[in-house]
Order: C-alpha cells, then sequence, then structure tokens
C-alpha cells in the first residue's frame, strides 16, 4: 500500500524537498493534496505533475488564475478548505510544511481527525504546543518531526530505548552573523541575512536562523516534542552542520545523529518512519570532514535566543507572543523597514505589553497572536 501524502505548503523550500523524496518512491508514496498560499505558478505545475491531487490556494484573491491555469480541473480556496481537506479519508500523513502562526489551523484539523503529522512547521509548537501536543495524545496520534535536529533526538530517543535522557544537545549553525562583531551585524541587511552558510531554505527561516529566535523556536519546539523541561535543553553551536543535535544519558554517554545537511533526509524519515529508504543526497565523507568544532551561543549577539528562553520558561501564552512579535518584525525586516536589532528590541517590547494567561484557551492563543501581531506593527510603524 502506498502512503498517501497531503502537503501543506508544497510550494516552498520544505514542500519541494517533499515532493524530490516522493519522485524517488513513487512505489511507495502518492501525493493526495497540495496547498500553496499565492504562488499560482509553482502549484500549477505541481498539479500537472501530480493529475490526481486535490488543490488547495489559501489566499482567495489568487484563485481565479489558479483555475485559469489549471482549466477543467477542481480547485479550492481558503484555509477552511484546506482544513476540510486534511481530515479526508484519502490522507493517511499531513506534511505540515507551511510558514509562521499559519500552519496552526490546518495542522490541528489533521491531527483531529487522527492524521499522522510530519512536522516541520515549529511555529504551530511554539504558539500553541500544550494544546497540540495534548490533542495529539488524546487521540493517539504521531508527530513526526522533520526540523532536522528533532530528527536527530527521536533517533536518538529510537536507539535509547527505555533508557531516559537527562540532557538534550541542541545543534546550531550559528548562522551568517557567527563571526561578525555586534557593531557589524547591527547594520546587516536582508541581503547579508538571506546568505545562510549551510542550508537552503525560506526567508522567514532564514532570517529566524540569522537573528537565532529560530534556535529558540527548536528549544520550545524540544520542550512539547519530547515532553522535556527547558532546564534540560541546551543549544550548543556547531558551524559545520554535520552532528543534528545529541541526547545525554546520566552516566555522561552521549548519543548523537549525523548526517549532511540535506533535509530531505528528515523528510523522508518521517515519511517512510519506522523503515529507512535509499536517497540519492552526498553522504558525509569522514576522511574529508577535517574537524568538528563547538562553542556556547553569544547571548549579546543574539539576544533572541535569550528571549525565546524567557517566554518558554514562563510559560502560558508568552511562547505565541514571542512568535507573533518575530513573525511582524521578521516580515518588516525583510522590507528593509527596521533593522537587524529591531527584531529583538520589538518582541521584547511586545511580550512586556502581553497580558499573561497561564493555561490558554485555543481562543486564547489566537487571541493573543492578533494583539502581539497587532502591538508588533504598531511599534514598527510608530
Ligand atoms: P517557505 O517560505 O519556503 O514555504 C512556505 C510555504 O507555506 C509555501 O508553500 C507558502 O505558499 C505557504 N504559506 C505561506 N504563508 C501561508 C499562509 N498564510 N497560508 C497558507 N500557506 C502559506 O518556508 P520553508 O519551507 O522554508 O519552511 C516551512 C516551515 O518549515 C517553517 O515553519 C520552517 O520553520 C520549517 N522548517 C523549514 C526548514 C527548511 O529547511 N526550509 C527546516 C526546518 C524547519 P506560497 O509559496 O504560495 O507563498
Ligand atoms: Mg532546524
Amino acid at each position: 500500500m502506498k502512503k498517501r501524502i497531503a502537503i501543506l505548503g508544497s510550494t516552498g523550500s520544505i514542500g519541494q524537498q517533499t515532493l524530490s523524496v516522493v519522485r524517488q518512491h513513487p512505489d511507495r508514496f502518492e501525493v493526495v493534496l497540495l496547498s500553496a498560499n499565492s504562488r499560482v505558478d509553482i502549484l500549477s505545475g505541481q498539479a500537472r505533475e501530480f493529475a490526481s491531487a486535490h488543490l488547495v490556494i489559501c489566499d482567495p484573491e489568487k484563485y481565479p488564475s489558479l483555475q485559469a491555469a489549471l482549466p477543467g480541473r477542481a480547485v479550492h480556496a481558503g484555509i477552511d478548505a484546506l482544513c476540510d481537506l486534511v481530515q479526508g479519508e484519502d490522507v493517511d500523513i499531513v506534511v505540515a510544511a507551511m510558514v509562521g502562526f499559519s500552519g496552526l489551523r490546518p495542522t490541528l484539523s489533521a491531527i483531529r481527525s487522527g492524521k499522522t503529522i510530519a512536522l516541520a512547521n515549529k511555529e504551530t509548537l511554539v504558539a500553541a504546543g500544550a494544546i497540540v501536543m495534548g490533542e495529539a495524545a488524546r487521540r493517539g496520534v504521531q508527530i513526526l518531526p522533520v526540523d532536522s535536529e528533532h530528527s536527530a533526538i527521536f533517533q536518538c530517543l529510537a536507539a535509547a530505548g527505555e533508557n531516559v535522557p537527562v540532557r538534550l544537545h541542541l545543534t546550531a549553525s550559528g548562522g551568517p552573523f557567527r563571526t561578525w562583531e555586534r557593531s557589524r551585524i547591527a547594520e546587516a541587511r536582508k541581503e547579508d541575512a538571506l546568505r545562510h552558510p549551510n542550508w537552503s531554505m525560506g526567508a522567514k527561516i532564514t532570517i529566524d536562523s540569522a537573528t537565532m529566535m529560530n534556535k529558540g523556536f527548536e528549544v520550545i519546539e524540544a520542550r512539547w516534542l519530547f515532553d522535556m523541561p527547558v532546564e534540560k535543553i541546551h543549544v550548543v553551536v556547531h558551524p559545520e552542520s554535520v552532528i543534528h543535535s545529541m541526547i545525554e544519558f546520566s552516566d555522561g554517554a552521549v548519543l548523537a545523529q549525523l548526517g549532511s545537511p540535506d533535509m530531505r533526509e528528515p523528510i523522508q524519515l518521517a515519511l517512510s518512519w519506522p523503515e529507512r529508504l535509499t536517497l540519492d543526497n552526498r553522504k558525509l565523507d569522514f576522511g574529508a570532514l577535517g574537524n568538528l568544532s563547538f562553542a556556547e551561543p553569544d547571548l549579546e549577539k543574539f539576544p533572541c535566543l535569550s528571549l525565546a528562553f524567557e517566554a518558554i520558561r514562563q510559560g502560558g501564552n508568552l511562547p505565541c507572543a514571542l512568535n507573533a512579535a518575530n513573525e511582524a518584525a521578521v516580515a518588516a525586516y525583510l522590507r528593509d523597514r527596521i533593522g537587524f536589532y529591531d527584531i529583538p528590541a520589538i518582541v521584547r517590547e511586545v511580550l512586556s505589553r502581553t497580558d499573561f494567561a497561564d493555561n490558554p484557551s485555543l481562543e486564547a492563543i489566537f487571541a493573543t497572536h492578533d494583539a502581539a501581531f497587532a502591538a508588533a506593527r504598531e511599534l514598527i510603524w510608530s
């Protein structure tokens, strides 16, 4: 039986790499749903290749141009249509690869109908980790990590069996500004920040990697995925991105997972788990690797990482506000509207203005998101 895959965000970096994995194993996987926000050209090309897949364009304004590009083909518009279609009986696994808070509703909808989730969209867990993991547990839904660090930890935990780790070590490349002085980073334009040394990704996560907010989000993601207190999650800078992450046991032994920096590896593992399939990627060449290096992160240069730790330590709706403020600030930075260090300044200010809710409902999460996003935009335009 082929595994039937729905891809939320098929036109993005993770979405397109998911399709590349599917193309390598057409006997194992079948694409039953493709969705995009607005890039009609890419979506319609994918639609022609995967001729029987349902299609959703989330921005309703783009619906007529998608229809025009695919005459005679049924297409759907809007997030509500996506939330319905992921629940379909023809779906086995949902690849959550939309960017930002937009992924929360369709991911929750898929969980509520019992679908296995291959999770790339970390912002869903940052904003609503307790709710999402609670729903998944209630319905016996497996959430398989796509994020490379979390896939690494997941693989190490599988190898550890009954032995519970005492610490997780999340590796971080350090991004494009790792070796820059703070004064030079302060002047960095988006063109500098978008030049990631090891990974090719969508614009938003690439900026998040430059600020290291991405690593902060990954700490929160790990807290929820592995039910690990934040005090036991350690971030270590490892510029070569060869060790994808590690777990440590009470006797000091450490298990690590290694691989090339190629997202198709964790994507494919999430799709095929618990099996492993062949992949036409570059394998590690240890002779050519030379040294692997490690360092503590510089929190003076990367204050977003501290903000994320503070938000998850306090908990409640603060990680949701952190995510919303960051989403607004990164969008403004990408439009050259604000400077690099305005991103943490805006996030810090929005966090301080957020009304704390200890155990927020889903409605309270949406309200927090909207309020924090609006507060950030006010700071950006003031
Ligand atoms: P991209 O920006 O490349 O792609 C995002 C996808 O989501 C696109 O298909 C886009 O559609 C769609 N989308 C964007 N906004 C909306 C919206 N409001 N409603 C519906 N769909 C929307 O992002 P990435 O693929 O890089 O990242 C996706 C997620 O995976 C993020 O959460 C990121 O943090 C995570 N991730 C990514 C990694 C990577 O290597 N890229 C690694 C680990 C995690 P359109 O093309 O039409 O705009
Ligand atoms: Mg990652």
